[in-house]
């Protein structure tokens, strides 16, 4: 017998949606709205810079090494960018080139919560949060974000779930799965919140330039005394899943200590993704407009087909991703997604997946093709108002 596992392998379990993704790929006809993925291909001169620096490898290094902390080109553009945005003076050490967000947010958790500390987390929220922060040795806390409050937190539930162990909280607008915006006072209200409770402020802005209505406030924007550390991603924005790079924002001391755990982790960023993730930052930005127009118009059409259902309870303003009320059905979400596949040929992603108050809830993305994305909402909703298809 092989010798035994490490105990922390116990305490992770596959992501919800994954499972869900795998049961869909055994039916050919199924409707997909389960992937939180875009479905349109990185915009052509992104793709087209990446030729280039491949061709010009040999002066460029592009199949080399790069520095742990990413090409100081990459740094200093997004630099620049973050300063640009929220009037703060952003430099080349206020930044590192990740792996995408989900390495950010682990660089971030290992950099200022011991083993042993709490770590907020909304609730409902990204299903990977729990095993980002399990994996440091740290605990979930979730703090919940009610749909008659448009899903932005209340200080009240945000105070009722702080503990004297927490470090840090996670906060995510625009929101993945409520598609939440939060507003100015929320934002001012979480950070003041996170003062009193001396927390550090991990802010994954994944979906920021994912927004329909209102103004995405950044915690960054409100930061006086250096608690707000933010993760960008070049997945949601740019359709660049498949890259994996984003990068982190952080105050110098908290960026240093982040650059030190790249190394056992990545060593550093892929190289030529960072030439990829160049070109998007200096390149033509109408493309990332003109997919969020996209996701913005499918918003609309999907409550269209909501409202004729008699099923529309609230409107996501950002992000691309929908959460359908289907708590009339008193089923298990898992229960109920395996059952949408195999009776209904559409796949979704159980609220539960995304945490306890999910419960009654499936979510839908908004980053499907428009007449898959309406055919897929008439069979949800003809199985939650039980008419025969
Ligand atoms: N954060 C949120 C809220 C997400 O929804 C996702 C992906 O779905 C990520 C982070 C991970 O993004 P990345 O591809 O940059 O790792």
């Amino acid at each position: 017998m092989s010798p035994k596992l490490a105990d922390r392998t116990a305490e992770f379990e596959r992501s919800g949606i994954r499972q869900i993704m795998d049961l869909a790929l055994a039916y050919p006809d199924v409707i997909h709205l389960e992937i939180g993925e875009p479905n349109f291909v990185t915009p052509s001169h992104i793709l087209e810079a990446v030729h280039v620096a491949l061709k010009d490898a040999d002066r460029l290094k592009t199949t080399k090494y790069s520095p742990s902390a990413g090409l100081p080109a990459l740094r200093d553009a997004a630099a620049e960018r973050v300063s640009s945005l929220y009037g703060v003076e952003a430099g080349r050490d206020n930044i590192l080139v990740t792996q995408g967000s989900t390495a950010g947010l682990t660089l971030a958790v290992a950099s200022v919560v011991d083993p042993g500390s709490d770590v907020m987390i909304p609730d409902p929220g990204w299903a990977s949060y729990v095993a980002i922060v399990r994996a440091q040795g740290a605990r979930e806390v979730r703090y919940r974000t009610r749909q008659e409050l448009g899903f932005v937190p209340s200080l009240e539930d945000l105070e009722s779930a702080v503990t004297p162990r927490t470090r840090a909280i996670i906060v995510n607008s625009p929101n993945n799965p409520t598609g939440a915006v939060y507003p100015r006072e929320a934002v001012e209200a979480i950070y003041q919140f996170a003062r009193r409770h001396d927390l550090w402020i991990i802010s994954d802005e994944s979906y920021e330039q994912l927004v329909f209505d209102g103004t995405h406030v950044s915690p960054l924007s409100l930061d006086t005394d250096g608690r707000v550390i933010q993760l960008y991603s070049f997945s949601k924005g740019y359709a660049m899943t498949g890259f994996r790079i984003g990068y982190n924002y952080a105050p110098e001391p908290v960026l240093a200590a982040m650059a030190k755990f790249q190394e056992p982790y990545a060593l550093c960023p892929n190289t030529v993704s960072q030439y990829a993730a160049l070109a998007a930052l200096k390149g033509p930005q109408q493309c990332v407009s003109d997919m969020a127009a996209s996701y913005r118009r499918r918003r609309d059409v999907a409550l269209g087909v909501l409202r004729e259902y008699g099923l529309y309870r609230y409107t996501p303003a950002g992000a691309f991703y929908l959460l359908v009320d289907v708590s009339s059905l008193e089923e298990d979400g898992y229960q109920l997604a395996r059952r949408l596949i195999a009776e209904r040929r559409v796949a979704v992603s159980p609220g539960e997946a995304f945490g306890p108050s999910g419960k009654g809830f499936v979510r839908v993305s908004l980053a499907t093709a428009e007449d898959q994305l309406v055919e897929g909402l008439r069979r949800i909703a003809l199985e939650v108002t039980r008419k025969a298809a």
